[in-house]
C-alpha cells in the first residue's frame, strides 16, 4: 500500500448505494473510448515518448504472445489464431509510421498520437463496405486498447482482467461486465453514473461488498492503481486516504464487523417478528449458480429468478429449449422442496441481446421501449420456447410463473392465454408438468400499480418490482448518474403507491411479494412488512441482515412506523424515521 501521505487526500461525494466500508488499490475500467492523455511534448522529449511507444508494443507483443499460447493450450491452435491478427496488426508499418509521424507533427505525447492514428484507421475499417475489413476493426481496436493500456498505465478492458484485489471504479456497469467479471477480485464498486438500483449495485450487493453512485468524475479524479477508501454507508469516496481518514474508519470497520458477527450467528433463525408473525425472505438469483449462497443465507426459496441470465450468458445465440430446461431445472432442483417464482424473459431496455435484437432499430428510450413481455407477445415463438421449458422443468420441484412488465389487463390475459395453449400442447404430447401452477405478475409500471386489484382478480399473486416502479413513476432512469439523487423511494407518491398495491392484493386475498432493491435495503424492508408483505425477496447476501432487524420488529412499533411516515413532511424526514427504525435494531 503506498504511504498516505504521498498524495493529497481527495473527497468525492456520491449516492450510498451498497453499505460497508472497504479499502484498496483502483482498477478504472472504461468500456469505450478511453480519455487518453494528451499533452504539449517539448523537443528534447520526444527521442523519450518515441522509447516508450517501443516499450509498450514490445509489452502488448509479450502479453498477445503468452495469450496466444495459453488459448492454444486450452482451446487448440485455431482459437489460438485469432491472435495472430492481433500480432500483426501491432507490427503494422503504416500503424507505427503514422504515429511516430504525428508525434513530429504535433509534438503531443505518443499515447495521444497514436490514439488519433488507431482512431482513424478504426473509422476506416468500421465504414468500409466489406466484411472482410469490418472484421479487421475488431483486431484494430483490441490492439490499441492493449497498446493504451501499457502506454497510460490504465485499464480499458474488461473487467476479466482484473486479477488481483481491487476497487473497480467505473463511469457504469452493464450486465454484461458484471458477466465477465472474476466475483471475488472486487473489494468495492464505484461509478459515475448509476442509481440505488443499477446493476452495479445489484452485482455489489449480491457481492457483499459496498458500492457509491452518482460520483459523476470518479474515472476522471481516479487513476489506476491510487488508493481508494469507500464508505458505502455514507455515500463518500476518499482517494489516497490521509492518516486519519485511515484511522477514523479503523475503529468504525471494527464496530460493524462485530454487528456482522452477530447477525451471522442468527442466521438460520425462523422468519417470524418479534410479536410472532410470520414474513418470508426469499432470493433473487440468476441461476442455480446462486443457491449456495441462498442456502448460505437461509433463503425461503426464490422470489425472483431472472431466466434473462440464460440468454446473456452468450448474446449471440438464443438458447434452445434444451438449454432453458436444463437450466431451470437444475434451479428447481436445487431449491427444492421450496418455491421458485420463475419470471419469464425482461430482455431489452438495459439487457440488450444481440441474437434478438440485431434487427431491431436502437430505442431512443430503451426502458420505456421494446421490452419484457411486449417483446415476447410479439415474438410467440422465443416465448413460447421459454413457457415449455419452464413448464416442462415445474415437474421437478416447485415452480410459479411470472410475467414481467405488464401494464395492462389485456397484456396479462394475452399472456396467461398465450401460457395456456403451450400447456395444452404439452398435455397433447403427454410431457408432463405442475397442471397446477401459480401465475403471478409484477408491479413495475404506474399503470399496473393503479389497477393492481383487478390484476389481482386474475392471477394468483403479485410482486413488486420497486426498481423499475421507482423510475417510472418518478421519471427518472434508473442507471442516470445525474439524476440519482432524483431516485428518491421516499417520495410521498412512490410511498402511497407501495401501500396500495399491497392494499389491493390483501383485498383480493392474494400474496403479495417485494422482489425490487427495496426489499433488501435494512431501512425499506421492516416499512414493506408493516404494510403488509408477505415476502421480501432480495439478493442472498441481504437476507440475515433484514431477518436480524424484522426479529426484532414489534407489531405496535411496525404500526407505529407506518403512521409516522405517512405523517411525514419530507422525503428526508420519512428517510431518517426509517433509518432510525432499522439502526435502533442493529446493535
Ligand atoms: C424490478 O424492476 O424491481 C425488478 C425486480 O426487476 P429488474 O431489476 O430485473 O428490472
Ligand atoms: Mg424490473
Amino acid at each position: 500500500m503506498p504511504q498516505p501521505a504521498d498524495k493529497p487526500e481527495l473527497i468525492i461525494k456520491g449516492v450510498a448505494a451498497v453499505q460497508g466500508v472497504a479499502q484498496g488499490p483502483a482498477f478504472v475500467f472504461f468500456r469505450d473510448a478511453p480519455k487518453v492523455p494528451n499533452y504539449p511534448v517539448a523537443a528534447a522529449a520526444l527521442e523519450g515518448e518515441k522509447l516508450r511507444f517501443e516499450r509498450a508494443l514490445l509489452a502488448t507483443r509479450e502479453e498477445l504472445s503468452a495469450l496466444r499460447q495459453s488459448i492454444a493450450e486450452r482451446l487448440g491452435e485455431s482459437e489460438a489464431s485469432i491472435f495472430d491478427a492481433h500480432l500483426l496488426v501491432l507490427e503494422d508499418p503504416a500503424l507505427i509510421g503514422d504515429t511516430l509521424k504525428t508525434l513530429g507533427e504535433t509534438t503531443r505525447n505518443i499515447e495521444h498520437c497514436f490514439f488519433q492514428v488507431a482512431s482513424r484507421y478504426i473509422k476506416f475499417f468500421a465504414e468500409a463496405h466489406d466484411p472482410y475489413l469490418n472484421g479487421r476493426m475488431g483486431d484494430i481496436r483490441d490492439v490499441a486498447r492493449r497498446v493504451l493500456h501499457h502506454l497510460a498505465g490504465f485499464s480499458v478492458r474488461t473487467l476479466a482482467s482484473v486479477s488481483d484485489k481491487r476497487v473497480i471504479v467505473a463511469e457504469e456497469l452493464t450486465p454484461s461486465d458484471t458477466a465477465s467479471f472474476e466475483a471475488g477480485n472486487a473489494l468495492a464498486i464505484v461509478t459515475d453514473g448509476g442509481s440505488l438500483t443499477s446493476h452495479a449495485v445489484i452485482m455489489a450487493r449480491a457481492l457483499r461488498i459496498p458500492a457509491v453512485v452518482g460520483l459523476l468524475e470518479a474515472t476522471k479524479k481516479i487513476s489506476y492503481g491510487d488508493e481508494v477508501l469507500v464508505d458505502g454507508h455514507d455515500g463518500v469516496v476518499y482517494v489516497n486516504p490521509s492518516v486519519d481518514t485511515l484511522y477514523r474508519y479503523g475503529n468504525i470497520a471494527k464496530e460493524r464487523l462485530q454487528l456482522r458477527s452477530r447477525i451471522r450467528a442468527e442466521a438460520g433463525l425462523d422468519d417470524v417478528t418479534a410479536g410472532g408473525a410470520p414474513f418470508k425472505l426469499s432470493a433473487n438469483v440468476n441461476g442455480a449458480e446462486d443457491m449456495p449462497a441462498a442456502h448460505e443465507n437461509h433463503a425461503r426459496g426464490v422470489g425472483l429468478y431472472r431466466t434473462e441470465s440464460i440468454f446473456l450468458k452468450n448474446t449471440d445465440v438464443i438458447p434452445d429449449e434444451e438449454t432453458q430446461f436444463r437450466h431451470c431445472r437444475e434451479l428447481l432442483e436445487a431449491a427444492a422442496p421450496e418455491r421458485v417464482i420463475v419470471r419469464t424473459l425482461d430482455i431489452g431496455g438495459d439487457k440488450p441481446f444481440g441474437a434478438l435484437f440485431s434487427d431491431a432499430a436502437a430505442e431512443a428510450n430503451p426502458f420505456m421501449g421494446f421490452r419484457a413481455i411486449r417483446f415476447c407477445l410479439e415474438n410467440k415463438g422465443v416465448f413460447r420456447v421459454q413457457l415449455r421449458a419452464i413448464l416442462r422443468a415445474s415437474a421437478f420441484g416447485s415452480a410459479k410463473i411470472m410475467f414481467p412488465m405488464i401494464s395492462s389487463l389485456e397484456e396479462l390475459l394475452d399472456a396467461k392465454a398465450f401460457l395456456q395453449k403451450v400447456a395444452s400442447e404439452l398435455r397433447a404430447e403427454g410431457i408432463p408438468f405442475d397442471e397446477h401452477i401459480p401465475v403471478g405478475t409484477m408491479i413495475e409500471i404506474p399503470s399496473a400499480a393503479v389497477i393492481a386489484a383487478t390484476l389481482a382478480e386474475h392471477c394468483d399473486f403479485l410482486s413488486v418490482g420497486t426498481n423499475d416502479l421507482v423510475q417510472y413513476m418518478l421519471a427518472v432512469d434508473r442507471g442516470n448518474g445525474r439524476i440519482a439523487h432524483l431516485y428518491e423511494p421516499c417520495n410521498p407518491a412512490v410511498l402511497i403507491v407501495l401501500r396500495d398495491i399491497i392494499r389491493a392484493g390483501k383485498e383480493k386475498k392474494k400474496k403479495v411479494s417485494v422482489c425490487g432493491e427495496l426489499a433488501g435495503f435494512p431501512a425499506f424492508a421492516p416499512l414493506l412488512i408493516a404494510l403488509g408483505a408477505d415476502s421480501l425477496s432480495m439478493t442472498p447476501a441481504a437476507i440475515p441482515e433484514i431477518r436480524y432487524i424484522l426479529r426484532r420488529s414489534k407489531r405496535e412499533d411496525l404500526d407505529n412506523l407506518v403512521e409516522r411516515v405517512y405523517a411525514s413532511r419530507s422525503p428526508k424526514e420519512t428517510d431518517t424515521l426509517l433509518r432510525d427504525f432499522a439502526n435502533a435494531r442493529l446493535r
